[in-house]
């Protein structure tokens, strides 16, 4: 199966990192958790004490990786990377703990993944910056205590419902991410464009962001595939005839939804007469898996206002209907 061109999860182009912001005045859109957190990173910096702990929550491409490294920066500390599935052992969360300096961000990304047993031992850690290690087994064993330097861990999910409360409870700064405005990525879309060095008419960046599904991850993606299609038919900017074009043949519909997005309308509208329907049975008949269609497919048609999520299970509304163009059942029609 390919991969999901308008998909918000990270894939290898993103490592180019050329479009990531550098500094939060750089950073655009979610004023709120900007303000707060340039408040935060000041008061450490005059203390000269490690930030308290941060947790982002926001689906994927929103930012959260980006302003965990923007904060490192700001406060002139080393940046460490990690994420959730990939420390499998305690050892492993032992080792990178024991590395850090004084007032080092960790970054654990996905970190409703962390095994349990690896959760433990991030509680004493995060609280008192200490490591209780058992070392040796039976008889022989005997625990360990290891003093950490003051670090601040800067932590991701998608979900906050995943995680347990006791985790939850141990990050002081928690900062919730939203999906971006159509003016906000269109200022994306134009700087990415300088950046790509892609002469972009206003229409056509503006085109651009109403089809980034209110994700910067998206917007650089398109931005990306629209200067391929740009470049291959000779034309000299990216007009809004041009931006259209790219992205109709991208499969990438005039509000951004992609052929993912309206699979899934379509089969509650032509299957399950508009729901309300089981997200189990939404992922069986997809063939994707449940954490995707709740992760990445979902919160967007919510917040475009094509589901609801009802006790019963998921519904579309007259908007959606309309949006397929379908006629909505009699007691749907507004
Ligand atoms: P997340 O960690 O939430 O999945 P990332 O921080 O990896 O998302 O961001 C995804 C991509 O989107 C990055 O490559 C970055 O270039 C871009 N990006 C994210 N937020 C912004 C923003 N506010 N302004 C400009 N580009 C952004």
């Amino acid at each position: 199966q390919p991969a999901r061109l308008i998909s918000s999860e990270k894939r290898g182009e993103d490592a180019d990192a050329t479009l990531r912001p550098q500094t939060l005045d750089e950073f655009v859109g979610q004023a709120d958790a900007r303000a707060n957190l340039k408040v935060f990173i000041e008061a450490a910096k005059a203390r000269g004490e490690a930030l308290d702990h941060v947790l982002f929550v926001g689906p994927p491409g929103l930012g959260k990786t980006t302003l965990a490294q923007i904060m490192a920066r700001e406060l002139g500390v080393n940046f460490r990377s990690t994420s959730g599935p990939v420390i499998a052992k305690a050892g492993d969360l032992a080792a990178l703990l024991t590395n850090l300096e004084e007032r080092d961000v960790l970054f654990i990304d996905e970190i409703h993944r962390l095994n349990p047993a690896v959760e433990e031992i991030l509680y004493p850690a995060m609280e008192d910056f200490q490591l209780d290690l058992i070392i040796g087994e039976g008889p022989a064993a005997r625990s360990v205590k290891i003093e950490l330097a003051k670090f601040t861990l800067v932590a991701a999910t998608t979900r906050l419902g995943l995680l347990t409360n006791p985790l939850r409870d141990r990050f002081g700064i928690p900062v919730r991410l939203n999906f971006y405005t159509v003016e906000e990525l269109e200022q994306i879309v134009r700087r990415g464009a300088r950046i790509l060095q892609l002469p972009m008419a206003d229409d056509g960046a503006s085109e651009i962001a109403r089809r980034a599904r209110g994700t910067p991850r998206i917007a650089g993606r398109l931005l990306r595939r629209v200067r391929d299609f740009a470049s291959v038919d000779g034309a000299e900017r990216v007009s809004r005839k041009v931006a259209d074009e790219a992205l109709r043949r991208l499969d990438v519909d005039a509000l951004g939804l992609d052929q993912l997005d309206r699979r899934y309308l379509t089969m509650i509208a032509q299957n399950f007469g508009g729901g309300p329907v089981g997200v189990e049975t939404i992922s069986a008949g997809l063939s994707e898996p449940r954490d995707a269609i709740e992760d990445i497919i979902e919160p967007y048609l919510i917040q475009q206002g094509f589901i609801q999520r009802t006790p019963r299970g998921r519904m579309l509304t007259a908007n959606a209907w309309k949006h397929l163009g379908l006629e909505a059942p009699r007691n749907l029609a507004a």
